[in-house]
C-alpha cells in the first residue's frame, strides 16, 4: 500500500496537471487534506511529508484530537455543518469557517470572535484579524444538503459582507454523488459564476473523486480525504 507522503505527492501532482489542462497557475489552488475519522497519528504523517492545511466536519471530534495535535503554521477548516449554538466553539478551534449558511450563524460567528478578539486583548475587537468565512451553497434539491440556496445567496453575502468581525473570502459547495466525476462540473461552473457575480474571490470545491473537474471549473481550495489517507473505516 503507498503511504501518505506517497498518496499525498500523487495528489499534489495531479492538481497541478489539472491546473496546467486549465491554463491556470499550478500554485493555485490550494490543497487541503480532511482529517475526519483520523487518529492523530495519521495528521501527524501528512504534517511531516508538508501538509500545513486541513480540514474537520465536526467541532467535537476535532475537539478531541486538537489537544494532541502540535503542529506549528497549520491552518484549520470547518468544512461540516455548524449550528449556530456552537459558534464559540468553532472560532476557539478553526481559522476558517467554510460552512456560513444563515445569517444567524454568520451573527453568531461574528459575536463570537468579537468576544475572543477582546479577550485576547484586542481593544475594540476590530482590525484586520476577522474570521475568514465562506458562504456554503446548496445548487441542488436534495432535502438533506445543508446550505443556503442560491436565490438567498446576494442578500446573504451582502449582510454577511457588513460584520465587522468576519472576513467574506468565498463560496464552498457539495454537489450532489454521481457515478462519473463529470457529473459534478455543472454544479462547479455554476458557483463558478456565483462567486464572479459576487466579486468573491475564493471557491471551495472539489473531493477525491472530482476534484480535478473541480479546478478545471476554477476551484481556489480542493478538500480531500481519501486519496490521502485512503478509505475510512
Ligand atoms: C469528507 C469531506 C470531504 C473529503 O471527502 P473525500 O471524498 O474523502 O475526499 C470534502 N468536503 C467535505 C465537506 C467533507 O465532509
Amino acid at each position: 500500500m503507498p503511504s501518505i507522503a506517497e498518496n499525498l505527492a500523487d495528489v499534489r501532482a495531479r492538481m497541478e496537471r489539472a491546473a496546467e489542462r486549465a491554463g491556470r497557475a499550478p500554485g493555485s489552488v490550494l490543497l487541503l487534506a480532511v482529517t475526519k475519522t483520523q487518529p492523530p497519528e495519521r495528521v501527524r504523517e501528512v504534517y511531516a511529508a508538508g501538509q500545513r492545511h486541513f480540514a474537520e466536519n465536526r467541532i467535537q471530534e476535532f475537539e478531541r484530537k486538537r489537544p494532541l495535535l502540535e503542529l506549528p503554521g497549520s491552518e484549520w477548516h470547518l468544512v461540516g455543518h455548524l449550528q449556530s449554538n456552537k459558534s464559540h466553539r468553532a472560532v476557539q478551534l478553526f481559522d476558517v469557517v467554510e460552512t456560513v449558511d444563515s445569517e444567524r450563524l454568520a451573527r453568531r460567528l461574528d459575536e463570537a470572535k468579537e468576544q475572543l478578539l477582546l479577550s485576547a486583548g484586542d481593544r475594540d475587537g476590530r482590525g484586520p484579524h476577522g474570521l475568514p468565512v465562506f458562504l456554503e451553497v446548496k445548487l441542488s434539491a436534495e432535502p438533506a444538503k445543508t446550505g443556503c440556496r442560491e436565490e438567498e445567496l446576494p442578500e446573504l453575502a451582502r449582510r454577511v459582507l457588513e460584520f465587522p468581525h468576519l472576513q467574506l473570502r468565498g463560496l464552498m459547495t457539495m454537489p450532489p454523488f454521481t457515478e462519473d466525476p463529470e457529473g459534478a462540473r455543472p454544479y462547479y461552473r455554476r458557483l463558478r459564476e456565483w462567486a464572479g457575480r459576487l466579486g468573491l474571490p475564493q471557491l471551495s470545491m472539489g473531493m477525491t473523486h472530482d476534484f480535478e473537474v473541480a479546478i478545471e471549473e476554477g476551484a481556489t481550495l480542493v478538500r480531500i480525504g481519501t486519496a490521502i489517507f485512503g478509505e475510512r473505516r
